[in-house]
């Protein structure tokens, strides 16, 4: 066989394998883009576990329409123009990758307004046909992206959906983990057109507490304390449970490098170290961490679905938290005595 090109729609099937896993990935994304749009408000509707359609709604910046078909076109991105930008990255996204790969496995609806123009403009797409002449539409200031149909022409990733409440689980799991990255924006959860979350903007600490409160329930708040620490340039706050407070899994950890959940080793290990000797052997430690460093520090195109990320001076950041979190429990340790013997 000779060598010849992919045809487009093929390649950027081919990427959809690696950036859109399941419909939660597709949230994840297109929340993503709210954010970096400075919206203020995201909501997010989904039916039958993501599968029948993932419709989300934002009031940010919105796409000037001329731009609307390049929005669907692979490695089109309005985020970064150099490898400078890359290594300095502020956005949550840049790999301009996600709409594309999405439509090519979906029905997507693409309608934005931006401030000075007349109307909102609409592009669809479905898989193999593009229909990329905008056309009007009275959709208010913002961005709506509804994908419908997920893998309704890779017949083989479809099979691999998961049960309606599975899909929703990983739904509602993602959307409680972005709702912690964003105090500043409000956001909403429907699903099959029941509300499941509608969180106001959090503005001051009381009202972030109790976001945290609704999300991780009243006794975490109750049993943790919250920390706030600078050094080295670097800051780490949020809330960390008392040793009381563990648990066996190690799924209520919520760790934000400049406003990106991630998973680390390094920051796990960091943290475990930190407890290893307030907590018995098999617990895990419940946290909303984050951390604040210069983004030149760390580098997130590391993995294509941004859940990891290389830390430049990862000695230095283990070495911090490390720190801070011992700091923070020697601390409430007196306290924590006289809990135990009460
Ligand atoms: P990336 O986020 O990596 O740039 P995407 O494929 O996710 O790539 O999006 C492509 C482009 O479409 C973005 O760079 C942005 O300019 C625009 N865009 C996507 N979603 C929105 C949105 N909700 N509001 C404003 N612009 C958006
Ligand atoms: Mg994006």
């Amino acid at each position: 066989m000779r060598i010849h090109a992919l045809p487009p729609q093929l390649v950027n099937q081919i990427a959809a394998g690696e950036v859109v896993e399941r419909p939660s990935s597709v949230v994840k994304e297109l929340v993503e883009n709210c954010f970096d749009a400075g919206a203020s408000q995201v909501s997010v509707e989904i039916e039958q576990g993501g599968a029948r359609l993932i419709k989300i709604r934002d009031n940010g910046c919105g796409i000037d329409k001329d731009d609307l078909p390049l929005a669907l076109s692979r490695h089109a991105t309005s985020k970064i123009q150099s490898l400078q930008d890359l290594e300095q990255v502020a956005t949550m996204g840049f790999r301009g990758e996600a709409l594309p790969s999405i439509s090519s496995v979906s029905r997507l609806s693409l309608i934005s307004r931006v401030a000075d123009a007349d109307c909102a403009w609409r592009v669809q797409a479905d898989g193999s046909e593009q229909e990329l002449d905008p056309q009007p539409d009275p959709h208010p200031l913002g961005t709506t992206i509804e994908v419908c149909d997920l893998f309704y022409n890779t017949p083989a990733r479809r099979k691999f959906l998961k049960a309606e409440k599975t899909e929703f689980t990983h739904i509602d799991t993602l959307f409680k983990r972005m709702a912690l990255s964003r105090f500043d924006i409000a956001f909403e959860l429907k699903h099959n057109q029941r509300e499941v979350f509608n969180f106001k903007k959090a503005v001051t600490p009381a009202e972030q507490e109790q976001r945290v409160a609704h999300i991780f329930g009243a006794a975490f708040l109750e049993n943790s304390v919250a920390i706030d620490f600078n050094a080295s340039g670097m800051h780490l706050y949020g809330w960390v449970s008392l040793p009381t407070f563990s648990r066996s899994q190690q799924d209520m950890q919520y760790f934000y490098v400049n406003g990106r959940l991630i998973k680390d080793r390094l920051v796990t290990h960091a943290i475990k170290q930190a407890y290893q000797d307030v907590l018995y052997h098999g617990r895990h430690p419940v946290y909303v961490l984050y951390l604040v460093l210069d983004p030149g520090l760390v580098d997130v195109n590391a993995h294509p679905q941004k859940l990891e990320v290389r830390f430049r001076e990862g000695r230095s950041v283990h070495d911090f938290l490390y720190k801070a979190l011992h700091r923070c429990l020697a601390d409430v340790r007196p306290q924590t005595q006289e809990i135990e013997e009460a």
